[in-house]
Order: structure tokens, then C-alpha cells, then sequence
């Protein structure tokens, strides 16, 4: 499970995120909505260890991982921005954590084939990323996410720029990642259909605090507020 406490973040006069608590059990699709500039990827890149809490802790499976660099989190994260190596071929990207765990290049070449098939990448592994449509990066970006299979997958708006069928697709790719592995998914977006359909809980967050946290039907019939309502769609 993914245990946040107190978990606080400011950038000089700006708070951020304001003092969280948030516990997320295994295997849990919780979805994070609420405005732009609300904290959404702020409490990401906390989790993700991108950024340095100004209070607070973060505890995966009961350890203490507050203060562990990123790469010992047993997490992985797909970023607003995609943050692709540009000198590397997207097979090379995609491989790019198996490497840095050390697997045999006979298994590095059947995951970053299995993993390019499921997304439609197979055709493009040899191009590099400047050479790449936004949609084409965002595939490449979740396919180096999830080819280490983590534990926990963090996911800031990773559709945002895909068209709609390929949005359709993703979603249900996402689904049957979390059914298969049992992946435990923290995802943010600004779409109330992903966070309708994918999630087991959803966080609504609003000028850096957490405002409700519920099953999708539970918000949508009973929000505590009209930010609750907005964020979700709720008629209120
Ligand atoms: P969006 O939906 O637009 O992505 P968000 O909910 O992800 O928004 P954050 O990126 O977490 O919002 O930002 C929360 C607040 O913190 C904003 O006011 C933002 O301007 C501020 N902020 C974020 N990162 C920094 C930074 N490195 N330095 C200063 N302020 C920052
Ligand atoms: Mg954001």
C-alpha cells in the first residue's frame, strides 16, 4: 500500500499541496481530478521522490520511503511532458529501465517487443522521439512505464493528447493492466469519463487539499461541495 501522511509541499509562498493524507491500498485505481494548478502533479512527483516534501511522509508497503531516491521506490511514472531520452531510439527508451535493472538482453528483447505490441509501437522502434507525433511519444512514454511491470504506476494525464479512439483504447489497455498485474494505479486527469470508468476511488483536490475521496458513485450522488460537484460532473 502507498502511505501519505501530513505530506506538505511549498514553492516559497505558494503551498502547493497543503498538509495530506491519503492511504491507497494495493492493487487500487484511484484517480486523481481537480483544476489546473490545484497540486495534482505536485503530490505525484512527491510520490515519485521528484520532489523533496517541505513536511510529511510517503511509506510504500509499511517502509519508509520519504527520503529514498526514486529509482528504489518500486514505482514508475508517466509524466505530463512524456520526459523521453531524445538520443535514444524509442526500442532504446523503452528498454531503458530493463537495463538499468540489469536483465539479459534476451529478455529485454521479448518485454520491449511485448510491450510494443500492446501499444502499437512495433513499426516505430527504431525512429527517435523528435521523429515521433505527441500521441506516438505518450505511447512511448507508458511503454517504458509499465515494460518493469511496477508495483505502482503513477499516471499524470497520459491521454491528454491522443485522439479520441486511441483514447478509448489506452483506457481499456489501462484496465487490463491493473486487472492483469494488479498494478496498484494512481492516475491523474482532467477527463470525467477516465475517472468515472477506470477508477476504485477518486481523489478531488482543490487549491491544494484534498476535498473527497470516494467510490465514483458515491461522489457523484453525494459531493460535499460544489468543487466536488464541478470536478466530477455531478449535477449537484
Ligand atoms: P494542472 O492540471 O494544470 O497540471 P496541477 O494540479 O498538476 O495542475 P501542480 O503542477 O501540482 O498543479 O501545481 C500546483 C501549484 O504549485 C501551482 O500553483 C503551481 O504554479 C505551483 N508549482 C508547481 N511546481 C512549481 C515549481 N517548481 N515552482 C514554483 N511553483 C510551482
Ligand atoms: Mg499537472
Amino acid at each position: 500500500n502507498v502511505e501519505v501522511r501530513g505530506l506538505a509541499k511549498r514553492f516559497g509562498a505558494v503551498e502547493a499541496l497543503s498538509p495530506t493524507d491519503l492511504a491507497i491500498e494495493d492493487g487500487e485505481f484511484i484517480v486523481i481530478v481537480g483544476p489546473s494548478g490545484c497540486g495534482k502533479s505536485t503530490l505525484l512527483r512527491l510520490i515519485a521522490g521528484l520532489e523533496e516534501p517541505s513536511e510529511g511522509t510517503i511509506s510504500i508497503g509499511g517502509k519508509d520511503i520519504t527520503h529514498a531516491p526514486p529509482a528504489d521506490r518500486g514505482l514508475a511514472m508517466v509524466f505530463q511532458s512524456y520526459a523521453l531520452y531524445p538520443h535514444l531510439t524509442v526500442a532504446e527508451n523503452i528498454a531503458f529501465p530493463l537495463r538499468v535493472a540489469r536483465l539479459s538482453r534476451a529478455e529485454v528483447k521479448d518485454r520491449v517487443t511485448a510491450v510494443a505490441r500492446s501499444l502499437d509501437l512495433e513499426p516505430l522502434l527504431a525512429r527517435r522521439p523528435r521523429a515521433l507525433s505527441g500521441g506516438q511519444r505518450q505511447r512511448v512514454s507508458i511503454a517504458r512505464a509499465i515494460v518493469r511491470e511496477p508495483q505502482v504506476l503513477l499516471l499524470d494525464e497520459p491521454l491528454s493528447n491522443l485522439d479520441t479512439e486511441l483514447r478509448v483504447r489506452m483506457r481499456h489497455e489501462f484496465a487490463r493492466l491493473h486487472a492483469q498485474l494488479g498494478t496498484t494505479m494512481i492516475y491523474v486527469t482532467h477527463d470525467q469519463l477516465e475517472a468515472m470508468t477506470l477508477a476504485n476511488r477518486i481523489v478531488v483536490m482543490s487549491e491544494g487539499q484534498v476535498q473527497q475521496v470516494g467510490a465514483p458513485i458515491e461522489l457523484y450522488d453525494r459531493p460535499a461541495s460544489l468543487a466536488v460537484a464541478r470536478a466530477i460532473g455531478s449535477p449537484g
